[in-house]
């Protein structure tokens, strides 16, 4: 959400790949971008009128900029800034879909056994990928124990009642950090906008995170092409027919820096309260919502292959694994993703 940099999407859309073959005639296809969260956002709809282009992305934009001002902790007076300047133990209300991700993003986080964790914020500051600089020295031991203490699932709620709903922290220092749902959430609502339009043969994305609903242009399933896992940006690793669902990858071979020598990666472990550092380069996710695949995806990244491999199995995702095996990729999928994998 909301970085200086804009980040590239490590999801390709399959109109930049397949442009013009299988995903119906451009003039069928209407296809606005834009950017939003320190990311872009496309939106490819099937059967919608040209005339509606401008009126469509300014709504499309409004809303988007409407999310980021609400779940944004790079903007010192979004929603989810207030709640963290905050120390208060009190309940704070929030918006109805700021509980809906939180409550989200307890639940994959307790799965994941706190490795997708929304209070990593103090870690993710402390290493440079926040609002706060990046450190000009590996922090130290104290440093990362320190910011360590701030951090922990049980420590925040949901409360949700008849005439609101509100976020309670029993630690006053508790930083949540949505950023890594951000793109996730914002796809998912950015399709009810086009549904409460009336449409509903749609290909949108905001960042890594995407979902379709109906068909192309041409009357088939939308496809999506997984990124190999190099500077090359269009070379394509697999392709994916999505019938309504969302897909969503996470990297550690994008965003990065270098710092002492090593590479410093935005994906921290809670664990350990460091970036991760194993051979799983991306982690790839089918889900019935981008939000739900765009949580899972974290979480797979940071319990690194064997583990993400286990965790897939035992609770039967759809998941897509990139690990680097000395100079080689070496790809694994789950028997839920073959499913929707196209054979080339
Ligand atoms: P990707 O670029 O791989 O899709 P995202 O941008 O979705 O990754 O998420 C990375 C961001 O998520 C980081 O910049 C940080 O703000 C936050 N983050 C880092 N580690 C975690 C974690 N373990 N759980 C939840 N959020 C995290
Ligand atoms: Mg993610």
């Amino acid at each position: 959400m909301m970085r200086i940099q804009i980040n590239l999407p490590l999801v390709v859309l399959a109109m930049f790949l397949l442009a013009g073959c299988d995903q119906g005639s451009p003039s069928q296809t209407l296809v606005l971008e834009g950017k939003t969260m320190g990311t872009v956002w496309r939106v490819s709809m099937a059967g919608v009128e040209a005339g509606r282009k401008i009126a469509l992305r300014q709504a499309i934009q409004k809303q988007l900029d409407a999310d980021d001002a609400e779940l944004s902790t790079w903007k010192p007076d979004s929603t989810l800034s207030r709640f963290n300047q905050n120390q208060r133990r009190e309940p704070q209300p929030v918006s109805a879909n700021m509980a809906d991700i939180v409550t989200e993003a307890l639940r994959i986080g307790h799965k994941t056994s706190g490795a997708m964790n929304i209070t990593v914020g103090p870690l993710v500051n402390l290493w440079g990928f926040g609002p706060d600089r990046q450190p000009a020295r590996t922090p130290s031991e104290a440093q990362i124990a320190a910011a360590k203490a701030l951090t922990g699932l049980q420590h925040l709620r949901v409360l949700q009642g008849v005439d609101g709903q509100w976020l309670q922290k029993d630690l006053p220092g508790l930083y949540v950090d949505l950023s890594t749902l951000g793109e996730g959430f914002a796809t998912d609502h950015l399709a009810r906008l086009l549904e409460q339009q009336g449409i509903s043969n749609y290909l949108v994305s905001v960042g890594g995170a995407v979902l379709s609903r109906g068909n192309n242009a041409s009357g088939q399933p939308w496809r999506v092409a997984i990124q190999k896992p190099t500077d090359r940006e269009n070379a394509v690793q697999a392709r994916v027919e999505l019938h309504g669902h969302g897909i969503s990858t996470a990297g550690s071979y994008r965003n990065y820096y270098e710092l002492d020598g090593k590479r410093i990666s935005h994906i921290i472990d809670p664990a350990t309260g460091r970036p991760i550092e194993h051979r799983l380069v991306s982690a790839t996710v089918i889900a019935t919502t981008a939000l739900e695949a765009d949580g899972w995806d974290t979480g797979l990244m940071v319990l690194g292959s064997e583990k993400a491999k286990a965790l897939a199995l035992k609770e039967h995702l759809a998941v897509y694994l990139i690990s680097k095996q000395g100079d080689q990729f070496v790809s694994w999928m789950s028997p839920q993703f073959a499913a929707f994998l196209i054979k080339q």
